[in-house]
């Protein structure tokens, strides 16, 4: 029968060594913790092994290692402390430390001075302590109170929550396992009573738990791997103990084989459920990051636009005053033009009249873009607005020699939209006809045609310019796009107007779009909008 300590010390060693890697693999900067709660685990094996023990030497030596492993805890938990507060150690520190600590457990291990015999009674061990024992432990108490300090002394200065947080579970988990393990291990030794040692790792591996738990803070703390590690664990730890449970030779090799064996299976099974975790968690990261990212384009997106909008304000309106002032000119407000520079006084005046669409085609992309297009709906005769955009363009299509014919056969009729907005638009349809075709005519119609039960107004453009290609036409309606003959027949132009004219169309109810047989076969576009009754 095996003994109950010695299982429940078993246990605890797996289960300690199971936490010091998973805050490993959580983070490498937990190295410091890691051996913390490492040198738990050793020192639970030592106490097995103690009470495992059969023979003089056996006691003694496994008795003097649960001393020296015990030692090391302290140890690293000043270590932990430190470097988890003031982030790093000083080196002369560190070779003090390591020096005394090496020299503590020679004096543990090899002297007598600390612990001098071991003692059995019935199922009770204890220590026969020597003349130093009492430096020795307060000694190694030192850094327990140490490590506490610190700690404390951290968690004063700390302002981060989640710092804080771990802060609180790192103290109060200290104070309980000190508690309980120095009341088994070190003040109950202290009156001569042994009978709990084999508790105090208990004590110490709650201890680990909460901290690890603080430090890690649930993350990988996956259940599946858990559950996955424990299985397999437990798994191991029952193979391990059978290698001992055997009658012949044979039975010996198998044992060990079938332990060899789940070792190496269980060892796999943890890996693929490891990386299969850890590939969901990456993944999760990702996702994260991208949502982030997404918010910030988004922002930068709004940013971009709230500049444009601005830029395009502020340059309007000095050259809609320059506009002002050539037109003046123009008409004579100060005097006759000489013939001479008439010319050049037009071509100043049709570049403003560009640069100020080009820059209302940008703030009308950034009003999209912002949501900050306002419309003032009424209902509105679509011939008259026909009308004064032919009026508006006739110069420039005199000056390209194309001839405008308009046939109305929509009498009257009115849609229900944004007056200024819908000018916009046949505005951009017409402009564009004259731009992109040199010369010639251009047809403008408006019918009503019926669409199921209700009336619409369909207003078409015919030209006879550059055409458009059949892989062009659906992405004429995107912001900034221009088709090759068009960027070859006219450097200027953005290619918004069209985008803001499906805008707009769409939001008055209507349609937009174009059709052309091919390149150098001129081009029509379409509006439509439903035919407003009056009610
Ligand atoms: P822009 O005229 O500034 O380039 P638009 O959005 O008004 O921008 O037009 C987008 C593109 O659609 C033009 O660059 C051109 O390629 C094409 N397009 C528009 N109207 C015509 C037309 N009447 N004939 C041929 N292509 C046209």
């Amino acid at each position: 029968m095996l003994d109950f300590r010695i299982v429940i010390l078993l246990l605890i060693t797996f289960f300690v060594a199971w936490l010091a890697i998973i805050a490993y693999r959580k983070s490498r900067e937990n190295l410091a913790f890691s051996l913390f709660v490492f040198s738990v685990g050793v020192w639970s094996l030592a106490l097995a092994l103690f009470y495992r023990a059969g023979s003089d030497f056996g006691n003694e030596f496994w008795g003097r290692m649960v001393y020296a492993t015990g030692s090391l805890i302290a140890v690293f938990f000043y270590q932990f402390a430190a470097i988890f507060v003031f982030k790093k150690i000083n080196p002369v520190w560190r070779i003090i430390i390591f020096a005394l600590t090496i020299f503590l457990v020679y004096i543990y291990i090899f002297t007598p001075l600390f612990v001098k015999n071991v003692f059995i009674e019935g199922a009770v061990k204890g220590y026969i302590y020597g003349d130093a024992r009492a430096i020795f432990d307060i000694y190694f108490d030192i850094y327990f109170l140490a490590g506490f300090l610190v700690l404390l002394r951290g968690l004063k200065n700390e302002t981060d929550l989640s710092r804080r947080a771990q802060y609180f579970f790192i103290i109060i988990g200290t104070l309980i396992g000190l508690i309980l393990a120095s009341s088994t291990n070190i003040i109950l030794p202290w009156f001569g009573r042994f009978e709990f040692l084999w508790a105090g790792p208990i004590g110490v591996a709650l201890w680990a738990s909460i901290l690890t738990y603080g430090i890690v803070k649930h993350s990988l703390l996956d259940v599946k791997i858990i559950a996955t590690e424990i299985f397999v664990g437990l798994m191991w730890l029952v193979f391990l103990v059978n290698i001992f449970v055997f009658a012949s030779l044979t039975e010996l090799i198998f044992n060990l084989a079938l332990f060899l064996a789940t070792l190496f299976f269980g060892y796999l099974l943890m890996k693929s459920v490891i990386k299969e975790v850890t590939q969901r968690e990456e993944l999760e990261l990702l996702t994260q990051n991208l949502a982030t990212a997404n918010e910030r384009l988004q922002e930068l997106d709004k940013l971009k636009s709230e500049f444009v909008s601005l830029a395009s304000h502020q340059l309007r309106s000095p050259l809609t005053i320059i506009r002002g002032y050539i037109s003046m000119l123009l008409e004579g407000s100060y005097g006759a033009l000489s013939q001479e520079a008439r010319k050049p006084v037009e071509i100043v005046m049709s570049s403003a009249v560009a640069l100020i669409k080009l820059i209302n085609d940008l703030l009308n992309v950034s009003r999209i873009e912002s949501g900050k297009i306002f419309y003032d709906f009424k209902p509105v005769v679509f011939a008259d607005i026909v009308n004064k955009v032919l009026d508006a363009v006739k110069e420039n299509a005199r000056q390209k020699n194309s001839s405008l014919q308009f046939n109305n056969f929509a009498a009257q009729k009115s849609v229900w939209g944004d007056e200024s907005k819908l000018y916009e638009v046949v505005m951009n349809i017409l402009d564009n006809a004259i731009k992109y075709s040199s010369g010639g005519q251009i047809d403008v119609g408006l019918k009503t045609v019926k669409s199921g039960e209700k009336e619409n107004i369909l207003m078409s453009c015919r030209d006879n310019g550059i055409g458009i290609s059949k892989e062009d036409i659906p992405k004429l309606f995107n912001k900034f796009t221009r088709s090759n003959e068009a960027k070859t027949a006219q450097s200027s132009g953005l290619g918004i107007g069209l985008y803001f004219a499906k805008k707009v169309a769409e939001d008055n109810g209507g349609r937009i779009w174009a059709e052309s047989p091919g390149v150098g076969l001129g081009s029509t576009f379409f509006v439509e909008f439903p035919v407003y009754s009056g009610k």
